[in-house]
Order: structure tokens, then C-alpha cells, then sequence
């Protein structure tokens, strides 16, 4: 118990070092951001950089999928799909700059194309660019391999011709027009090495609403997660309203913004630990109702392992006995399963059939049935009836032979009433009178009860 306590204690000054230690490391790169951000000594700032590997973890987003980016709590990381679009894609990169910002944007292939400065002011500012998909089409889910294949390819394409083909300025991240999400496309993405991004909360910003609407589901959903991909349009005037205002009020409730960039030769993946890809990793102290998976096992080749022998499977000997066993025992005994000789007895295909008297009922077992519920009986009948009663059993016993075959000579106990004599059965075998002569104390005593003088 104390020693409980103790450990508990410990535990507890460990997490609280460790809270105050991620708060210091959280906390520093953003104070000093937002210090250095020109012109705006409150600004929200960027807190740290987060590198990925989109081949360790090639869909996030809870909106569809188990896993999402490993951010610590009130952590976001934001997000701007269907650009680039002048009109508002330049007012929301104002927007960010103001906050000294980082974000994600998913650019559209046929927009880069009509805007490619669009897409260069994007790589321009800091951000990260990943792509999605050509034409913006809404049916992903339901599309052929080959349409897959050029969506992509071609929305890639189209956003590297804006950078002059220069690849490591776009990221391997993909979002899945109108997150319509299917495995074909999700299977190809993943081939590529190209990782799928759902989101954990929306804002709406697509639907026809007003900004203070977009600006309160963005809040409310963060607030109800503390964490997580925000899901935001830099197309939409609605947006570009709504943005300051977000942005202001993460900064009021202690939220940091996160930047996503792929790792590469050059940049590795920031280490983390695998439940750090869940929003709500289970705990220790916390009943869950996952269950671990069944990890899928992959044979890479089918060599047949050698039959183990006999000898192997000879557990009983001093080498595994414990000290009290070793004790007790004094020598190795050599084990009594497996035996060596079964394998060398010769198949048998029939068996012997079971002589008769194997299913006959011992002798004395009857009688205790009968006695039992004869001492039954008499209890209901109460005790005035119950010699009555059982001189009835009796003569109805004496009319039916089988009954009386099973009844224990009176004579041999002295009390001849003109009880039946015990009669062996004809085909009674060694075994049959083997169990009558086992319990004859038994059945004497039965035979005492079942008879009243
Ligand atoms: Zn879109």
C-alpha cells in the first residue's frame, strides 16, 4: 500500500516536471515569434515545426481516419483548400502574415495553372503546399483507377509547373476533393508516397453562411476537440471575414499554431511515439474498449520448420522443476506424456465393441437413488404415514422382478421378512460382480434405511 502511494507520488512530481518543462519548450519559440512578428507584438505566432513522414502515416484527419497529426493539446494546425484564388487568397495571406502564421494549402490544379503567381506568393510567405487534385471533381469515391491516377497526377503537375518543376518546394500531401474518400484513391496516394489529409474539425466555410457562423464553428469544434486540423476555403469571402477573428481568439485561450512540412534526406521526421497519432491516446488509468489489433502477419516464405521429437517435449525434468518440486520429487521422473511407444503402436481402424454390462448401472448406486428418494417420500408423507408408504413401495417393489433384482438380501442380515433374495443377472461379467462385492457396505446400510422394522 505505502509502497503504492509512493509510486503514485512520484508519478504525479514526474508529470507536473514534465508539464512545466513542455510549457517552457512550447511556450518559448512563440513568445519569441510573436515578439519578432513585425508590427504585432500580440501576434499569434507560429510555435514549432512539425516534420512528417507521409510513409510512416499516409492518412490522417479524424474526421475519416484513426490517426491524425501528433500534436500536444491546444495545438492546431490550419489548413486552405481550392486555391489559389487572387481575391481572397492573397487577403488570407495578409491575414497570416499579420499573425506571423504558417499554414497548409491544398491548391487546385487548374487554378495554379490560370494563377501560378498564386502559387509561388504561397511558397513566397513560408507556407506548406501540398495538392488537390486537378479539376476538383466530387467523385473520387466512385472513380477508376486510371481517372484517379490523372486527377492527381496532373493537379501535381500543374502546381510544379507554377514552381518551375521544382519538387522539393511541394509537399507529398494530398487532399481528397470534398474528403469524398475511397481505397482505390487512397491505395494510389499511399503508393506514391503521398499522404492523405481528412481534418479533425471543419468550419462550414464552403456553405452558404454568414462569417460570424463560420467564426463559431471553428471555435466550438476546436474547443471540442483541443486539438487537432482545421479545415478552412482561401476562396471564400466568408473566410477571409471570419479569419481575423479566429485567429485573435486562439491566441486569447492559450492555442499554438503548429507548421506541417514533409521530412526529407536532409530533414528527418520529428520522433514521436505511435499514440501520439491518435486524438485521444488510451492510458493506463483508463478503461478502454479497444482492443489491441491483431497485427496482420506477413509469411515471406513458406520453408517448412523441422517436426520436433519426443525428447523435446520432455518437460518433466530437473532443469524446469522449481526448488519445492525438485524437493518433493528428489530425482527427474521421466514424464508420462507423451509416451515414446504410441508412435510406434500400428494404426488400429476398428475397435473392439463394448460387452454389455460397461453400461449397467453399479448396483449400489441404484439402491442409494431409491433409498434417497424414498427417505423423500416418507418427508411428504409425514412421519405417521411414512411405514405404511414404504411397505407399499415394497410389495410393489417384490411384483416387479427387475425392481427385486437389485434388492439386498434380507436374510443375510437377519431380518427375513420374505424379502426377494438378490438374483445376479445371467449375463452378469467379472466386472458386474466386481462393483456388487466393492460396496457392500453401501448397500447394507441403504438396505437398512429402505426397510423399516
Ligand atoms: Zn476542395
Amino acid at each position: 500500500m505505502i509502497a503504492n502511494v509512493l509510486v503514485m507520488i512520484r508519478k504525479r512530481s514526474r508529470t507536473v516536471i514534465g508539464a512545466a518543462l513542455l510549457g517552457c519548450c512550447f511556450m518559448t519559440p512563440q513568445a519569441a515569434l510573436a515578439a519578432d512578428c513585425p508590427g504585432n507584438p500580440n501576434a499569434l505566432g507560429t510555435s514549432r515545426t512539425l516534420v512528417v513522414d507521409p510513409r510512416e502515416h499516409p492518412r490522417i484527419g479524424t474526421m475519416q481516419y484513426p490517426e491524425t497529426l501528433p500534436l500536444a493539446d491546444h495545438e492546431v494546425v490550419l489548413t486552405f483548400d481550392d486555391g489559389p484564388l487572387p481575391k481572397y487568397s492573397n487577403q488570407v495571406l495578409a491575414i497570416l502574415a499579420s499573425q506571423c502564421v504558417k499554414a497548409t494549402f491544398f491548391t487546385i490544379g487548374s487554378q495554379a495553372r490560370f494563377n501560378p503567381e498564386g502559387v509561388r506568393k504561397l511558397i513566397a510567405a513560408g507556407h506548406t503546399v501540398g495538392t488537390h487534385s486537378q479539376n476538383h471533381p466530387l467523385t473520387m469515391n466512385k472513380m477508376p483507377l486510371e481517372k484517379v491516377r490523372q486527377e492527381v497526377d496532373d493537379g501535381i503537375a500543374s502546381t510544379l509547373a507554377a514552381l518551375n518543376g521544382d519538387k522539393s518546394k511541394l509537399a507529398p500531401f494530398f487532399r481528397i476533393p470534398g474528403l469524398m474518400r475511397a481505397e482505390i484513391p487512397e491505395a494510389y496516394l499511399a503508393s506514391q508516397g503521398i499522404q492523405v489529409w481528412s481534418a479533425d474539425f471543419p468550419a462550414d466555410d464552403w456553405r452558404h453562411i454568414s462569417p460570424q457562423r463560420v467564426y463559431d464553428l471553428a471555435i466550438q469544434r476546436i474547443e471540442a476537440k483541443h486539438k487537432g486540423i482545421l479545415l478552412l476555403h482561401d476562396i471564400q469571402p466568408r473566410t477571409v471575414a471570419a479569419l481575423p477573428r479566429i485567429l485573435n481568439t486562439l491566441r486569447e485561450r492559450g492555442y499554438r499554431i503548429v507548421h506541417v512540412v514533409p521530412a526529407t534526406a536532409d530533414r528527418p521526421a520529428t520522433p514521436t511515439q505511435p499514440q501520439q497519432w491518435f486524438m485521444h491516446p488510451p492510458t493506463e488509468t483508463v478503461a478502454t474498449t479497444r482492443w489491441p489489433r491483431i497485427p496482420n502477419f506477413v509469411f515471406t516464405a513458406t520453408r517448412t520448420l523441422p517436426a520436433p521429437v519426443f525428447a523435446d517435449l520432455d518437460w518433466r525434468d530437473a532443469d524446469v522443476l522449481d526448488h519445492a518440486q525438485r524437493a518433493r520429487v528428489g530425482v527427474p521422473v521421466r514424464t508420462l506424456w507423451p509416451q515414446p511407444q504410441v508412435a510406434q503402436l500400428a494404426p488400429v481402424s476398428t475397435l473392439p465393441i463394448p460387452a454389455a454390462d460397461v453400461f449397467r448401472v453399479p448396483e449400489a448406486l441404484d439402491l442409494t437413488l431409491l433409498a434417497a428418494s424414498r427417505r423423500l417420500a416418507q418427508r411428504a408423507a409425514g412421519p405417521a404415514a411414512g411405514a405404511p408408504r414404504a411397505q407399499a413401495i415394497s410389495a410393489r417393489q417384490a411384483r416387479h422382478p427387475k425392481q427385486a433384482a437389485h434388492q439386498i438380501p434380507a436374510a443375510a442380515h437377519g431380518r427375513g421378512r420374505g424379502a426377494p433374495l438378490h438374483v445376479a443377472p445371467p449375463a452378469a461379467s467379472n466386472a458386474a460382480v466386481h462393483v456388487a462385492k466393492r460396496t457392500p457396505r453401501a448397500e447394507a446400510s441403504a438396505a437398512g434405511k429402505r426397510v423399516p422394522d
